[in-house]
């Protein structure tokens, strides 16, 4: 998975990018000083421009958004192009300094074993419901136990959109699938790269690429297919040329993206319900946005700290 602060076609910085990122980064260096496993790097994001168009919003973005200093740089083409001599379609591009790539089911896991060492308690294959009693709320799983708690937060993603208590809200959720792909050589590649979708890419697995995604609006399932593979494997030729030609292996993964009406959080308590709160719409930004925009809803059920406006409920109710 990608931690890229600058992301769509105009490369728009993401919100609150500088704490964002950092929020995540304290995080990642925590598991991996408790794992001792490199599941993630600091290699940076290049975008290269791959149609004129692109190339005119992209250019624009560093002077555009209040970046940090050394997150963003444009390149014309001729210099992108004598750098980055395997995107033979670029017309110029921008290389972010501060993306990260992250593995992400390495890093789910490890994230677990990191929290239950510091105490907390999951309990996995077990679906959730849960109900109003006297004191708080009462836990029911699948597995037949049961926990009572005064303050609930709903994180269930996509689940969100089918629970009866939060359907005002205006969320849609968008299929998407990624591949894996292993080549019979190394990739020329040092970052992710982030152009018509992306390729993460680690130097610690040279000959592999993850590419990703497709948005499917209407699905009817959540397996990945081959219209899928297909779609990515065109995405892959798309920026690199001649390379899925290369490809000796490839897995499949499918998921689904929660987004709001505005494409920006929501976390905050239920209008009527007390104790209830929701947690979700981190769209594609999961990994950017989501340790810190945690950290907005702890503060808030623990300390009564006031949430963004941006991404409190309260825009909604
Ligand atoms: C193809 C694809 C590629 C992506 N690539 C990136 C990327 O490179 N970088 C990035 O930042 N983001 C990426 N994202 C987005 C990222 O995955 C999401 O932003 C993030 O997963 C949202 O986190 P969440 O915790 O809100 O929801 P989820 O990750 O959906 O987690 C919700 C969890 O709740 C569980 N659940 C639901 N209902 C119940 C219930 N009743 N009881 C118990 N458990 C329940 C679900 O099983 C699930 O584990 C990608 C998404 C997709 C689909």
């Amino acid at each position: 998975m990608l931690v890229n602060p600058a992301t769509g076609r105009r490369a728009k910085m993401s919100w609150h990018a500088e704490e964002a990122l950092h929020s995540v980064s304290d995080l990642l260096q925590r598991v991996k000083g408790f794992s001792g496993e490199s599941f993630y790097e600091n290699n940076g994001v290049v975008r290269p421009a791959l149609y004129p168009e692109i190339g005119f919003d992209f250019k624009r973005a560093p002077e555009k958004y209040n970046w940090p200093e050394g997150w963003i740089q444009w390149l014309e083409q001729e210099e992108f192009t004598s750098r980055f001599p395997f995107f033979e379609n670029a017309h110029g591009g921008l290389i972010i300094g501060k993306g990260a790539t992250v593995k992400g089911s390495r890093y789910i896991k490890l994230l677990s074993q990191y929290l239950e060492a510091n105490g907390l308690i999951t309990i996995y294959n077990s679906k959730a419901e849960y109900s109003q009693t006297d004191s708080g709320w009462k836990i029911i799983l699948s597995s037949g136990e049961t926990a009572q708690s005064e303050s609930i937060i709903c994180a269930t993603g996509s689940s969100l959109l089918k629970d009866p208590n939060w359907d005002f809200l205006p969320m849609n959720s968008i299929k998407g699938q990624t591949a894996t792909f292993r080549f019979n050589e190394n990739v020329p590649l040092n970052s992710s790269v982030s152009s018509l979708g992306y390729l993460a890419y680690t130097s610690s697995s040279p000959d592999e690429l993850v590419v990703g995604s497709t948005y499917e609006h209407n699905f009817e399932d959540l397996e990945p297919n081959e219209k899928g593979l297909n779609y990515l494997k065109d995405k892959l030729n798309s920026s690199l040329p001649g390379w899925s030609e290369k490809i000796i292996e490839s897995d499949q993964w499918a998921g689904v993206r929660v987004s709001s009406k505005d494409n920006m959080p929501i976390i905050g308590n239920h209008p009527h319900l007390k104790g209830l709160y929701v947690f979700g719409a981190l769209g594609s930004k999961g990994m950017i946005h989501g340790r810190y925009v945690a950290q907005k809803i702890a503060d808030y059920i623990a300390d009564g700290k006031p949430i963004n406006s941006a991404i409190s409920i309260n825009r909604f109710v």
